[in-house]
C-alpha cells in the first residue's frame, strides 16, 4: 500500500471515530480529496484505491484532471474562488460547486446552466474569518444571498461551506463549525429548505468539524502530502 493510501484509511478511520464521539453515524461524512497541484496521476492512484470525491481550486487545472482521468468514476468538487468569467466551464462539471459567494455569480452559474439544461447543486460560502478573508459572504449577507439562490431555478442549494483563517487552531475553529451549524438551522427554519450539508474541516481541524456536523470535509495535505508551489 503506498503511504498517500495508507494516509487516506488512517483517515476515513479517524472520521469514523470523531463521528461516533458525537453520536453521528459515519457515513454522512463524505471525506473530499484536495487535489490542487498535486498531478492527475495521485488523484488514480487513490481512485484506484476506491475513493470517489476530490476537490480541485483552479478551473483550468480541473479541467485538465477530469480529461486524463475520465475513465474513472469521480465526483468533482469545485472548492475555489471562481471567476464570473468561468461559470460556463464549471455548470454541469462539477458534482457540487463549494463555494458561491455573490448574487453576481449565482446569476452567471444560473445563466450559464439555463443555457446547457443543468441544474447545479451549490454551497453558499460564509466568511467566518473576518476581514483577513475575501472570500465568502459575510454572515449579515447570508440570508439575502440564499434568498436569490433559492430563487434561481437552475441552482440547487445544498448547505453552507465555511474556511477558517489558516492560522486559527483546532479549538478555535471548531466554534466557527458551529456557527456554520447554527446558520443553516437558521436557514432552514427561515426559508422552509433542506440544506443537507456541511462542508467544513480540513487537514488539521476535521476531527473537531466532523463532532460539529461536518457532512462533507475537505482534505488535501493529510492525504497527498505538501503542495508543490506551482503548479506541475
Ligand atoms: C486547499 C484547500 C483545502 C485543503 O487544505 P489542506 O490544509 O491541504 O487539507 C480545503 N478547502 C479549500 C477551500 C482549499 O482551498
Amino acid at each position: 500500500m503506498t503511504s498517500v493510501v495508507s494516509e487516506y484509511r488512517r483517515i476515513l478511520e479517524q472520521i469514523a471515530e470523531a463521528a461516533g464521539r458525537a453520536g453521528r453515524d459515519p457515513g454522512e461524512v463524505r471525506l473530499v480529496a484536495v487535489s490542487k497541484f498535486h498531478p492527475a496521476e495521485a488523484v488514480a492512484e487513490l481512485a484506484r484505491a476506491g475513493h470517489s470525491d476530490f476537490g480541485e481550486n483552479y478551473v483550468q487545472e480541473a479541467l485538465d484532471k477530469q480529461q486524463a482521468l475520465a475513465d474513472f468514476p469521480i465526483r468533482w468538487h469545485f472548492i475555489g474562488a471562481p471567476q464570473t468569467n468561468k461559470a460556463k466551464y464549471i455548470v454541469g462539471r462539477f458534482h457540487l460547486v463549494h463555494s458561491l459567494d455573490s448574487v453576481k455569480l449565482a446569476r452567471e452559474l444560473d445563466r450559464r446552466c439555463s443555457g446547457k439544461e443543468v441544474r447545479q447543486p451549490v454551497l453558499i460560502q460564509v466568511n467566518l474569518g473576518g476581514e483577513v478573508q475575501k472570500a465568502g459572504v459575510a454572515p449579515e449577507g447570508l440570508g439575502e444571498l440564499a434568498q436569490d439562490v433559492l430563487a434561481r431555478p437552475w441552482l440547487d442549494l445544498q448547505g453552507l461551506m465555511c474556511m477558517p483563517p489558516l492560522d486559527g487552531d483546532a479549538s478555535t475553529n471548531r466554534a466557527l463549525f458551529a456557527r456554520l451549524r447554527e446558520m443553516s438551522r437558521e436557514l432552514r427554519r427561515e426559508f422552509g429548505v433542506d440544506l443537507p450539508h456541511l462542508s467544513m474541516g480540513m487537514s488539521h481541524d476535521f476531527q473537531e468539524a466532523v463532532e460539529e456536523g461536518a457532512t462533507l470535509i475537505r482534505i488535501g495535505t493529510r492525504i497527498f502530502g505538501e503542495r508543490p508551489s506551482k503548479r506541475s
